[in-house]
């Protein structure tokens, strides 16, 4: 699914407008209609309910939505925030339609907000997407009123006083609501970490924007949908043998860290690799051999590290389907050497994880071998050692893009929506996962993963966007069964599910 930035959004309401054809005030009673949906199937109506409106078209949302709840039956009443003299259109239209239902409620003064109590439901109707500068005077004392208040708080679209894509300052004063229930499209704020508070749980509502645009509409940003990511799922030919999959190579481990190479491993198989070699220091080959029975082991000659020498008969690194590299490797300067070598003389897309990220930041020339269209997978403190520091969350995307198109490789920065970074400068934002993942291990299983989907031939962009998708999808199935607090790696590996 497309992000789009907020004149495209803009301009998508009029196209709408011209082309369905829909009057505009029908066009904001369908998206209030979308929202009471949304809202009817959570919330009873003996939770009374206060709607605060500003004077824009997000406060039009506001009237249709308390008029709609009214005729439900809930108990509602609406506050209109009067900071200034200028109303849309749409929103008197609006306020003259609920103004024959019941008196709204106009708050001038600090002293006309009203107290809120826990069981109460407020609807942030404030301001929306237009914002275009920092709320101040009695928009600012309302919406501080609502913050402080126990109530539940639902935004209407995107909190008041949050821009929509672009940073805020640190003073910005804004609604912390417990959910956003955002129009037809996601907002690129409402990824991005620093602005978690300020966005709660959210969820898109459709309001059947006119398609065509948002098809021609030009983006780098992108929401990765479930039905999108089943659509990557390959299928099983009847006729397909383990060689269809591609014998994949995982480099991992090292004294006292083999156990992210078993997590590797496992992922590895359980995501469809038709063969696995674990190459390990000699410390492993035991613990792979007995923990991860389906794969081949090939030991180091090193007790310890990894250094790419083995005693064994093996493949030439280039003829495996696909390498990974870096869980719990370490970074002796054995494995570097080893690094280096592997990246000297591997040509296809590797996936590199972890210490092998820690060792390319700390030796920049290597970054300037990888293999085109590799996987990086690195965490945010391992992509600020591999990049720079960053002012905010926009900036930080930015950096990501021009790394990701400078090397012409694919950059997975992981978190609450892991965003991908594709050569050609795109961001792909994650839809699942949880903070149950954030506990030692799951990043070595999404190593594994990606290995396994780059075995079978995977584009490394759908790789990642799918393998991520999954592991993710994964860390939800095993939350459902262990709780995010319980739930650890092992638990993902055996969520991890393919189907389309
Ligand atoms: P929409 O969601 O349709 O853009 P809004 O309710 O956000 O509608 O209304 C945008 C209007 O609010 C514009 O007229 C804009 O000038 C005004 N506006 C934007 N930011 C602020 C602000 N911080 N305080 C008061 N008014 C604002
Ligand atoms: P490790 O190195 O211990 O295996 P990483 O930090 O490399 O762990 O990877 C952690 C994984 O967990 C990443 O895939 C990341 O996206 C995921 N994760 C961590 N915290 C969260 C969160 N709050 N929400 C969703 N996913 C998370
Ligand atoms: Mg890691």
């Amino acid at each position: 699914m497309k992000i789009l930035n907020i004149d495209q959004i803009h301009a998508l309401d009029q196209y709408t407008i011209q082309h369905e054809p829909i009057a505009p005030i029908n066009l904001m009673e369908r998206a209030a209609q979308a929202f009471v949906n949304w809202y009817g199937v959570r919330f009873s109506s003996n939770r009374p309910v206060k709607v605060f409106c500003g004077l824009g078209n997000n406060g039009g949302d506001g009237m249709a939505i308390a008029r709609l709840l009214i005729q439900l039956d809930y108990q509602v009443e609406v506050y209109v925030v009067r900071y200034a003299p200028r109303e849309s259109d749409d929103f008197a239209h609006n306020h003259r339609r609920l103004k024959l239902l019941t008196a709204p409620i106009y708050i001038e003064q600090p002293h006309d907000i009203p107290a809120l109590r826990h069981h109460e439901i407020v609807i942030d109707a404030i301001l929306g997407s237009g914002l275009s500068r920092p709320t101040e005077g009695i928009i600012k004392e309302v919406i501080q009123g609502i913050n402080r208040s126990p109530a539940t708080v639902i935004a209407v679209d995107i909190a008041s006083g949050l821009y929509a894509d672009q940073p805020n300052q640190a003073e910005d004063i804004i609604i912390e609501p417990d959910y956003t229930v955002t129009f037809q499209l996601p907002k690129l704020g409402l990824l991005l970490p620093k602005n978690e508070r300020f966005v709660g749980e959210w969820h898109i509502v459709n309001v059947q924007l006119h398609q065509r645009f948002i098809d021609q509409a030009p983006t780098s940003y992108y929401y990765t949908m479930p039905e999108e990511a089943r659509l990557l799922i390959r299928k099983r030919n009847r006729h397909a043998n383990k060689g269809t999959f591609g014998h994949a190579l995982l480099l991992a481990g090292s004294y006292g860290k083999v156990g992210a190479a078993v997590l590797a491993a496992k992922a590895c198989l359980r995501s469809g690799v038709g063969l696995l070699t674990v190459q390990t220091p000699l410390c492993g080959y035991s613990v792979i051999q007995t923990a991860v029975p389906e794969a081949m082991c090939l030991p180091d000659t090193h007790p310890y590290v990894l250094t790419g020498h083995t005693e064994v008969d093996n493949l030439p690194p280039n003829n495996y389907a696909a390498i990974g590299i870096g869980p719990g490797i370490g970074k002796a300067p054995e494995t570097l050497a080893m690094l280096r070598d592997i990246l000297t003389t591997i040509r296809k897309p590797m996936v590199i994880d972890a210490d092998a990220l820690n060792l390319l930041a700390a030796n920049r020339d290597l970054l300037g071998l990888l293999p085109e269209r590799s996987i990086l997978t690195p965490h945010p403190k391992e992509f600020e050692r591999l990049t720079q520091r960053w002012q905010n969350d926009y900036d930080k995307l930015e950096i990501l893009q021009d790394f990701a198109r400078r090397f012409r490789i694919v950059v997975v920065l992981k978190g609450a929506h892991t965003a991908i970074a594709t050569p050609e400068g795109d961001i792909h934002f994650n839809s699942t996962g949880n903070p149950g993942l954030s506990t030692g291990g799951t990043g070595d299983v999404l190593t594994g993963v990606l290995t396994a989907l780059l075995a079978q031939g995977y584009d490394p962009v759908e790789a990642a966007v799918l393998g991520v998708f999954s592991h993710g999808l994964a860390g939800d199935h095993a939350a459902d069964a262990r709780g995010q607090i319980g739930m650890v790696a092992s638990d993902v590996i055996d969520s991890l599910r393919w189907e389309n």
